[in-house]
This record gives C-alpha cells, structure tokens and sequence, in this order.
C-alpha cells in the first residue's frame, strides 16, 4: 500500500496579503520538493469539495461559527479581510478553508479502509489554533479534529489520537478534544509563545499531555519530551487512528519561533508515532499540514516526514 499526498490547487488562492508568514508560497515550495522522482510512488488525489463537509466541521465546531466564517469568507472582500490581528481571508478563502477541512475527511476514508497506508494533508488554512467557536492563529477550522471525529462517527474508530509537533501549541484541538477520555491529544511546543496556553497543568479528563519546550532547545530536548510523556502516554491510549498536526515551525530556520529542530528531528517524531500507530492500529496514520515558515526549512521538513511516511507504509 502506498502513501497518499493529498492537496489542492486552489490552497494557493487563499490570499493572506503582503508580508503575512503563513501565503501561498509555502504550497509552491512544498510542490517543487515532492515533484523530486524519490516522491514517485506516492499516490496524489486531489483535495475533495465534499458535499458534507459542512456537517462534519460541526462535529467539531458550533453553527455559529460555521455561519460567522461563511458570512465572513463569501461576502464581499476587497482583497483581504482581518477576522483578527493575524487571521485573515481573501475570496479563495473559503474553496480553501473547505476542501482542507475535505482532505481530512478524504485522507481518513482512505487510511480506515485500508486503501492507503497511511496519508499526508499538504492543505492551507492550518487549523490547530481555531476553537469550536472562533478563528484564531491564521486557522479557521481546526482540520486535525475534525478528521478525528469524523473517524469515529463514520468508520467506528472508538479511540482517536492526534498528536501536535508544531512550534505553536494546539489551543483549538485541545479545547474541542478537552472533555472526551476516548479523544487524545499531545503536544511539544515552545512556552511562552502564541497562544499561551499548553501548560503541563492542563489535562482534561486526563486524555490532555502538554510537553512544553523552551526557546532554544534543540532535538535532543524534543526527544526527550516525546519519549519521557507524550509517546508512553499514546502508549496507554491504544489509539484506533493517529492524527498528526504536523507543523514545522520548531525547525531552527523558522522566523516565527525559538526551538533548533532539524529534518532529522521530524522523520524520528514520525517514525516513533509511526511505531505506535503500528503497534495499536495497523500503522493507520493521517497527517495535515499546519505551520512552517521558512521556505527551504518548510520543504525539506515535509520532504523528509512524507518519505518517512513512506518507508514505514510500504
Ligand atoms: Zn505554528
């Protein structure tokens, strides 16, 4: 079974105006590094526009918010829109924020039927940082839990994992996932940083494992974070679906954060969930794009956390 690489054309046309970190640029360079012959053997399906996807972001957000981010994305914008200080949508904002929430849904369907081994989301918006009621951190659905629950409610996943390597804790998933013991959800990230919460304190029902890193740790305490709570934690879940948010603004280039990461670092967070995802649920493995700001750093990084999708999978 192979790899799938799931993304859309239309992610480029999600204008976030002059100088913001997170435009269109980064699927252009992520599309120059998987046009590479080593990315031959992945399979490449395009980002759905699913007739229900507005039905599965309510799994995870209210209608409120649903209608505010479609009265916002469809109505007339002259350019760009600030919906807040960094999260802002342009006329291809809503095709995008929709058929990223799609790729989910598509990448799931895929991994739970065995018809892939396991899939990668190369989508914009991100999506960790918005909540079940706002917008928020340049995301407008939080597309990680949204494939999450999708899982469950369609495909009798009981047990959801998501799992977040991004620079920047995921307030969204975390607040969506807060009061349910069978959702998971584990995260490094820098602290302090946005959006200020991802305390060691914050637990839910006991499912919540926040592993906060300094500014400038490298690998090594990474790692360790991994190793010593989020990965034994994991370990105890026994999920039925690992979901990454894979974001790669921990890496030492990123303009936004602290941390020194490097590529190596990412292919060995991927290949340790990729061991617990095949020790739980036959390696099923859906992963969505979420930051990564530095051009060269955010391409290699996917370059090398694809391809080791793609080892572990074949
Ligand atoms: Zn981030």
């Amino acid at each position: 079974m192979a790899t799938l690489l799931i993304t859309h054309p239309c992610f480029v046309d999600h204008d976030t105006g002059p100088g913001h970190p997170e435009r269109p640029d980064r699927m252009r360079a992520i599309d120059k590094i998987l046009a590479h012959d080593v990315f031959k053997e992945l399979t490449r399906e395009e980002a759905p526009l699913r007739e229900d996807v507005e039905e599965r972001i309510l799994l995870a957000h209210s209608a409120a918010h649903l209608e505010k981010m479609r009265a916002i994305a469809t109505g007339p914008i002259n350019g760009t829109c600030h919906i807040d200080g960094d999260t802002v949508v342009s006329p291809g904002s809503w095709e995008a924020a929709l058929r990223a929430v799609g790729a989910g849904l598509h990448a799931v369907d895929a991994v739970m039927s065995g018809r892939a081994a396991n899939a990668f989301c190369q989508v914009r918006p991100p999506g960790h940082h918005a909540d079940a009621d706002h917008a928020m951190g340049f995301c407008l659905f939080s597309n990680a839990a949204i494939a999450g629950l999708y899982a469950r409610a369609e495909h009798g996943a009981e047990r959801i994992a998501v799992v977040d390597f991004d620079v920047h804790h995921g307030n969204g998933t975390q607040d969506i996932y807060w009061s349910d013991k069978d959702l998971y959800y584990g995260s490094t990230h820098e602290m302090p940083l946005f959006p200020g919460t991802g305390a060691t304190s914050e637990t839910g029902v006991g499912n919540i494992f926040n592993a906060p890193l300094r500014a400038g740790d490298t690998g090594e305490r990474f790692r360790d974070a991994l190793e010593s709570r989020i990965l034994p934690a994991l370990h105890d879940f026994g999920p039925d679906l690992v979901v990454i948010s894979a974001g790669f603004d921990a890496h030492r280039a990123d303009p936004l954060a602290n941390l020194a990461l490097v590529e190596a670092d990412f292919s060995w967070a991927t290949e340790k969930f990729a061991d617990m995802a095949n020790r739980h649920c036959h390696g099923r493995i859906v992963s969505l794009l979420e930051g990564g700001y530095d051009l060269n750093a955010l391409a290699r990084s996917v370059a090398v956390h694809v391809k080791t999708l793609m080892d572990v999978g074949a």
